[in-house]
């Protein structure tokens, strides 16, 4: 009995040694622990936000681009505010090169009848060309008529292949619409544009209406998606429409006053987030 039970207290004694010796260090208080890491994450993530910008500032590539402003001779009325209304912006497409020109007066389009092939090697290729106001029956204020013009810029995709290029978006924004051919997108920071995309395959929207999204996120494909007419499919070329407008009003230089919803030139933007593209900016994410 004597030796069970000095069997039994040396059994205990060792478990209880064992604990000690397995139980952990004195835990470092928490909310300090956490401040550390999350410390450290930001730095983290400091770093390689400046990597990613001194990258794409770095390596901004140039690339053959006619001036804005410049459209094709006789398509319209073109305009002359040449500011960057949407500057930093993502580039609206994932895949490079993209082209970006007039769907009317370019192969393909109703005022090139002669060459009706949209997949014509002349469409997919530099310079790029602006094609804000051309002669258009929506309404544009800042058209030189003042009066109407077509409301953005037109981009082809890399190849003549519909539903096969991503849209991304311009910045981190909610989705404030969604339609039968298109989607907009409110910027959450200033200057708050609104970024409108015409043309998307609406079977392939990986958005809806209220969604917040973030700079470079997948929208969609590129398609020839006119929407619908009395209930039947209409179609365009294959290529994305990107509409830059003001969410609330703006007065220019001049003193003109630019009511919210104001549609302003996406091309100079454009330009900019396109060279940022090449040399690394913005990769696509989902
Ligand atoms: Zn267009």
């Amino acid at each position: 009995m004597i030796r069970m039970l000095f069997a039994v207290a040396v059994i205990g004694f060792a478990a209880i040694s064992l604990w000690a010796c397995d139980s952990p260090p004195e835990p470092a208080p928490v909310p300090e622990v956490g401040t550390e890491t999350e410390t450290a994450s930001e730095a983290a993530s400091e770093i390689a936000h400046e990597t990613s910008s001194e990258v794409a500032s770095s390596g901004a590539a140039p690339f053959p681009y006619d001036p804005p402003t410049q459209l094709i001779a006789g398509s319209g009325p073109s305009y002359t505010n040449t500011k960057n209304w949407a500057p930093g912006i993502c580039f609206p497409l994932a895949d490079t090169p993209s082209y970006a020109n007039s769907q009317v007066w370019k192969p393909g389009g109703y005022e090139r009848p002669d060459n009706p092939s949209q997949c014509a090697p002349e469409n997919y290729a530099y310079p790029w060309q602006d094609n804000f106001c051309e002669t258009r029956t929506g309404s544009n204020v800042m058209c030189k008529t003042g009066t109407k013009g077509h409301q953005g810029q037109d981009i082809r995709p890399k190849t003549c292949k519909t539903n096969t290029y991503w849209a991304v978006a311009a910045e981190d924004g909610v989705v404030t619409n969604v339609a039968s051919m298109t989607v907009a997108i409110t910027g959450k920071s200033p200057p708050y544009r609104i970024y409108r995309y015409l043309h998307m395959q609406s079977s392939t929207l990986k958005v809806a209406y209220g969604d917040h999204v973030v700079r470079g996120q997948k929208l969609g494909l590129v398609s020839n998606n006119l929407g619908l007419k009395n209930g039947v499919q209409q179609y365009t070329t294959i290529h994305m429409h990107f509409e830059v407008r003001v969410a609330q009003a703006e007065t220019l230089p001049d003193g003109t006053v630019l009511s919210a919803n104001t549609f302003v030139p996406p091309y100079v933007a454009l330009v900019d987030a396109y060279e940022r593209k090449l040399g690394g900016d913005c990769p696509p994410i989902g």
